[in-house]
């Protein structure tokens, strides 16, 4: 699933691709491509001009000309975003595509969306950010981002430090890849409990998320299911520096321990039972 590096290798091709586009028409071809929460149907863009491509969190959102509406974009478990040419048969996967001008040129936006749990909406920008999602956290890439007030909240909760790191109320972005390794770099137990860290060990977890993804985001991000690619399609590289996440049974770069992996939700958590000790 993409997480923050990914969403951000997404909206910076974006940004580079379709600002300054005008959306010429706009067509939807899944139901489920459009969010039920979306206030208009996507051909209420039509005529839209493209004026930036921002982000919070894993979510992404086209700014438009026709203030305050924004279109808003979440990935889910396999969304993607194509830059392609207006002769391009439609993907088996393609739920939703924009035929953009750009001077003269014109070309094809596409969504794509393999498992459909991804979803476009229509919505409207209140206080820059789109109403929607308005309750969702800061990331750490924001320039506001409070790492203090982060800290106070993380050691306010009475829950597994993972399942805190995940919460996108608290602070958003991270999903189950970096949260693992984040973790591992801490050297912290994903089953602990957040109120049972110290300052100073949620501080070095705070820096651990940044700088690995930080690092995802120079690779071009994570492709480990191969679900993920940026505009162009290409695949980022980042799997290939992956310390715990995926590496059931191979051995830690730290100490040489086996990686375990234990259920977490529905999903797994991935750590080193010998460096990263639960206490
Ligand atoms: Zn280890």
């Amino acid at each position: 699933m993409p997480e923050l590096p990914e969403v951000e290798s997404v909206r910076l091709g974006l940004q580079a691709h379709v600002r300054g586009a005008k959306i010429v028409r706009a067509l939807q071809f899944h139901p489920r491509a459009l969010s039920s929460e979306s206030i208009a149907p996507l051909a209420s863009l039509d005529d839209c001009k493209i004026t930036n491509v921002q982000r919070r969190g894993k979510f992404l959102w086209l700014v438009m000309d026709k203030k305050p509406l924004v279109l808003v974009a979440h990935l889910g478990m396999s969304g993607q975003f194509r830059i392609e040419d207006v002769g391009q048969a439609r993907h088996p996967h393609c739920r939703a595509r924009f035929r953009i001008k750009q001077g003269r040129r014109e070309s094809f936006l596409s969504f794509h969306d393999q498992r459909t749990f991804g979803w476009l909406r229509v919505d409207e920008l209140s206080k820059g950010i789109p109403s929607s999602i308005s309750h969702i956290a800061l990331d750490p890439f924001d320039e506001k981002f409070d790492r203090k007030m982060v800290i106070k909240k993380l050691q306010a909760k009475r829950t597994e430090i993972k399942r805190a790191l995940l919460d996108q109320n608290l602070m958003s972005g991270v999903g189950n890849i970096y949260a693992d390794e984040a973790l591992w770099r801490a050297r912290i137990h994903p089953r602990k409990m957040a109120e049972k860290l110290s300052e100073k060990e949620l501080a070095t977890l705070l820096t651990a998320v940044s700088r690995v993804m930080k690092s995802a985001l120079k690779a071009g991000g994570t492709s480990f299911d191969d679900l993920y690619t940026n505009v162009n399609g290409e695949t980022g590289y980042f799997e290939n520096s992956l310390e715990v996440y995926g590496r059931e049974d191979d051995e830690c770069s730290r100490c040489g321990h086996l990686i375990k992996r234990i259920k977490f939700t529905n999903r797994s958590s991935h750590f080193c039972p010998h460096c990263q000790l639960r206490r």
